[in-house]
């Protein structure tokens, strides 16, 4: 069959180029029945795109190029020189020398017929016959890399079910004082552990690292979380997280120390000493614990267990990661073919899916992908043959 390929941009893989950044994150080594637990409400559909292709498919696909990876030390994935472009190249080779037509500087506006696409180019507007097609449009993250959420409007008009883009993998915002946000914005807080409960009430801890920023917090520990506090910032107004700042003392362990004749010490450098908190995690302190708190060792141990953190949205979109929302599953068949619009499929970010950083995105966009080129070819075939 003959394939075409149309991106809005002048190249193709803008996106996966700037994951390369940070090392290109392409999946995770971690046990298949863990890995899918990543993908939350969503893990059954995605456990079946993951048994055609999972972690170590997209490993033996890059090795396939020319490309080995190896496995970081928390279980990540990345190529050894750790770059996308190399991989990207090789992988465009590849598709060009098998026949794959690029059209850059295409722009999908929507139908103009039932099987007509219609795009915007440098030379004005073009209608497109096609016999199917898999719209791989991205999420709403980043959009100058071309993603921008633009294809919401002409698929719903269209009637298929989107649930709206939302950030994931995102900040959240704090109302932060001039002195903290100019003296520590892009500070790490590390080792903390996070307390919260979730919207049944259940309570959850989870140990990690985040940065505080001009706006807020953000870091790997908030992505982990971000899908339920931007469910809970919707629904409540706010969410809260309680920040064990000393995750090595428990409370009575550390109020003792806290309470032993200070001298001449600052209460900097005292809890600098006594709970080993560094410059940025008394900044913290500083400026969320009220005062009688702060002079009485037992009530501040409390507050260094459990320092309250109230967020109050989370970053736009547009600076996200990722892209939570997007079409629903249920409008598509097993092939990821839109039901009330046989020859459509869909794959990728744009799907209504969402995972926190560690190489989920990449692997679940790459299964999506190949289940809709199999969906098509099974269907071009299927129609043949009728
Ligand atoms: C800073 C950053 C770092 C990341 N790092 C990692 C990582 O290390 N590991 C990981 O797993 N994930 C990472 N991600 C996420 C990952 O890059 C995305 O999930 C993935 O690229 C999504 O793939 P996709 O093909 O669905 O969409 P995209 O990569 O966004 O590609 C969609 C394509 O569609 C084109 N397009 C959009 N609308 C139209 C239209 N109307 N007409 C024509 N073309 C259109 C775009 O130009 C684009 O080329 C990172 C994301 C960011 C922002």
């Amino acid at each position: 069959m003959r394939v075409d390929l149309y991106d809005a941009m002048g190249s193709v893989g803008r996106k996966f180029l700037l994951a390369g950044k940070g090392g290109l994150n392409l999946t995770h080594a971690e046990a298949p029945a863990r890995f899918v637990e990543r993908f939350g409400a969503r893990q059954a559909e995605i456990a079946r795109w993951l048994a055609a292709f999972d972690a170590q498919s997209l490993r033996e696909w890059a090795r396939g190029l020319g490309v080995e990876t190896f496995v970081g030390s928390s279980g990540r994935v990345f190529p050894v020189d750790m770059k996308a472009a190399p991989l990207l190249r090789r992988w465009v080779r590849r598709l060009r020398e098998s026949g794959v037509e690029f059209h850059m500087h295409h722009r999908w506006l929507g139908w103009q017929a039932h099987d007509t696409l219609h795009f915007a180019t440098p030379h004005g507007e073009r209608a497109l016959p096609v016999d199917a097609v898999v719209l791989a449009l991205g999420g709403a993250s980043w959009p100058q890399l071309g993603s921008n959420g633009g294809w919401v409007a002409p698929l719903t008009r269209a009637g298929v079910d989107v649930a709206a883009l939302q950030p994931a993998n995102c900040g959240f915002e704090l109302d932060w004082s001039e002195l903290l946000r100019s003296r520590f914005a892009g500070a790490p807080l590390k080792p903390v552990v996070a307390h919260w409960h979730d919207r049944h009430g259940v309570a959850h801890a989870r140990q990690g690292e985040f940065v505080l920023s001009e706006y807020g917090i953000e870091g790997s520990l908030v992505y982990a979380i971000g899908a339920e506090l931007r469910e809970q910032i919707s629904e409540r107004g706010e969410a809260l997280l309680k920040l064990d700042l000393v995750p090595g003392y428990t409370q009575p362990a550390l109020a003792e120390r806290l309470a032993a004749p200070r001298g001449k010490h600052s209460l900097g450098d005292w809890l600098r000493r006594r709970a080993g908190l560094d410059a940025a995690k008394c900044a913290l302190v500083f400026e969320l614990v009220d005062k009688p708190a702060l002079a009485d060792p037992f009530a501040l141990a409390m507050q260094l267990k459990a320092l309250p953190l109230r967020l109050r949205a989370p970053r736009p979109v547009t600076e996200a990661i990722s892209t939570a929302g997007g079409v629903r599953l249920e409008a598509l068949d097993k092939y990821l073919m839109l039901r009330d619009r046989p020859g459509v499929f869909c794959a990728g970010e744009m799907l209504d899916w969402e995972a926190p950083t560690g190489g989920y995105l990449l692997t679940a966009c790459f299964a999506s992908g190949r289940i809709a080129g199999h969906g098509v070819a099974h269907w071009l075939a299927a129609r043949s043959a009728a």
